[in-house]
């Protein structure tokens, strides 16, 4: 498992434009050795990579996610960098991921523009731990989607999903003691204010 998880995230890191460019380097003998001499690991095949990320229940790499985090914050090396000596720097900001013409699923949220024509995306909302040095470490992030256990009548947003975001940072970082940076979107409206003591609870 080990494995699998950091082929799909070598992935990304080393900017391979497809599973098969990522399946030609690791044909390549010098490629796969110098990979493990410095991992220790091997490269599996990204048809492997691709059936286990599609049967792993997301929660599993989300917890996998905020136990690493959880090291970082032990060691004690991201301290020198809070606000007041306290509290740690977490901006919270949605960005949009995919963008389609047609339906592309039962959850895309949707936007009617003002000649009709209708854009289906998918959007993220994720909370990073970020430093002066310009540390951006994701501690947490909550998909804005429609789903059917959720109101259909009004789509989901931003706000709505700050709510859950702002839950699943407490549950994983109960006691980390953060100051917000939030947009023009958050002040005031009543969803951030309830989900921001959420957040604040005991700490
Ligand atoms: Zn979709």
């Amino acid at each position: 498992m080990e494995e699998v998880v950091a082929g799909a995230l070598f992935m990304f890191i080393l900017k391979e434009t497809s599973r098969n460019a990522y399946n030609n380097d690791r044909g390549d003998v010098i490629f796969a050795t110098n990979y493990y001499r410095h991992f220790k690991l091997h490269l599996p095949h990204p048809d492997t990579i691709d059936q286990v990320m599609r049967d792993l229940p997301p929660q599993f790499l989300e917890e996998l996610k905020a136990q690493l985090v959880g090291r970082l914050i032990e060691q004690k090396t991201l301290r020198k960098f809070r606000f007041q000596d306290k509290y740690y720097f977490v901006p919270v900001d949605a960005t949009g991921i995919q963008t389609f013409t047609k339906r592309h699923c039962e959850n895309c949220l949707t936007r009617i523009s003002k000649k009709g024509v209708v854009t289906y995306f998918h959007y993220v909302l994720e909370a990073k731990l970020v430093s002066s040095l310009g540390h951006a470490i994701s501690l947490a992030s909550e998909f804005i989607e429609n789903l059917e256990h959720r109101d259909f009548d009004k789509q989901d947003c931003e706000q709505k999903a700050f709510v859950r975001l702002a839950a699943k940072i407490k549950k994983y970082f109960p006691r980390l003691p953060i100051c917000i940076l939030a947009d023009g979107l958050y002040p005031m409206t009543r969803h951030s204010v309830s989900a921001a003591r959420t957040i604040g609870g005991s700490s």
